[in-house]
């Protein structure tokens, strides 16, 4: 069998932070903070949200994080699950995940309650390009529970609104009862943030758009050269962003939400298939090359 081409780079590089190689690093990758539930929000069934704070004081003052960046979970005796990091930058006593019940971690999370303890790993994996994006405008598109990914991005840029341009949010979820965060669209709003909201299926009481969150892009009026984009969704909502912002010439950037075993770059489970300028491939590791990536640079 012929092994496929070795890329040195993607067609665009990655406008996202990178992160270290923990290992390469020296930093012991395995290290984990015991943490508490000191909060949680339902946000729509089956999605809440849990505020973590760590047991030990020096931890939690030399813990930090980028938007975008996520935590590995780890509930002993269950497994781990690797979890977005949803909650302002800035916010120095918990820290926030905002989780959707599926398999076999999350539905065991949805059973602890206030004062149970949660086992962290992290900060993993590369950044949303807040640096690079300031004195532009910042178009944000996210599908269901995508949104958590880019939570700590909106309150970061809400926290240094002066130093950037027009900001959109659009977001689709499948039904209103999907819109996950509607209690903070109005603060995100006065915040001189632009939300557009659509669902796949109205019901009675919706009276907002209805069809995927692409067609919202219709009523934009974008300068693309001044414009960066960031995503997180469903790989198809993704891959049709993708395609949307390279017809456009927009900066688009993706988080890959893998199926993911160690979060370190050891077990090569969460590998995407990625291009270069020449037409080659390579697999990149979502959990040290990503998971944001340029949306460009990937095979989907
Ligand atoms: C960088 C990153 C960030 C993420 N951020 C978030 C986030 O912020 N919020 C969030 O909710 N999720 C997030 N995820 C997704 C989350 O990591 C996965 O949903 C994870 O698998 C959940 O772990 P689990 O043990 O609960 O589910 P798993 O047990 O791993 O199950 C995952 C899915 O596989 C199915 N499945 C499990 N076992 C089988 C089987 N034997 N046969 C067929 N299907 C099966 C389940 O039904 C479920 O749909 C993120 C993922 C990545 C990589």
């Amino acid at each position: 069998m012929t092994a496929p081409p070795r890329i040195a780079s993607s067609p665009r590089p990655c406008l996202a932070t990178p992160a270290p190689e923990p290992l390469a690093a020296g930093r012991d990758a395995w290290h984990h903070h015991v943490t508490r539930i000191v909060a949680t929000r339902d946000e729509v069934a089956g999605v809440r949200t849990y505020d973590l704070a760590f047991r030990d004081p020096a931890a939690a003052a030399a813990y930090t994080f980028a938007p975008g960046q996520f935590n590995m979970l780890y509930l002993p005796g269950i497994g781990e699950a690797a979890i977005s990091i949803s909650s302002d930058p800035r916010e120095r006593a918990s820290v926030g995940h905002t989780v959707k019940a599926v398999g076999n971690v999350t539905h065991a999370l949805e059973r602890l309650g206030v004062g149970d303890e949660v086992v962290l790993r992290g900060p993993f994996g590369t950044a949303w390009p807040l640096e690079e994006l300031r004195g532009r405008d910042v178009l944000i598109v996210t599908g269901g529970v995508g949104l958590a990914s880019v939570r700590s991005a909106i309150l970061h840029v809400i926290a240094a609104r002066g130093d950037y341009g027009r900001v959109f949010v659009l977001f689709g979820a499948k039904t209103p009862a999907g819109l996950i965060y509607a209690h903070e669209y109005e603060a995100w709003r006065t915040a001189g943030i632009d939300v557009g909201l659509t669902v796949d299926e109205a019901d009675g009481d919706w009276t907002g758009h209805v069809g995927l969150v692409t067609a919202l892009f219709d009523d934009l009026d974008l300068d693309a050269a001044a414009t960066g984009l960031i995503c997180c969704g469903p790989e198809p909502m993704m891959a049709a962003v993708t395609r949307w912002s390279q017809n456009r010439g927009l900066d688009c950037d993706v988080s890959l939400e893998a199926p993911m075993a160690c979060g370190i770059g050891i077990c090569f489970t969460c590998v995407a298939k990625v291009r270069d300028a020449e037409g080659g491939w390579d697999y990149r590791r979502t959990c040290i090359e990503g998971p944001v990536f340029a949306g460009s640079s990937i095979v989907w």
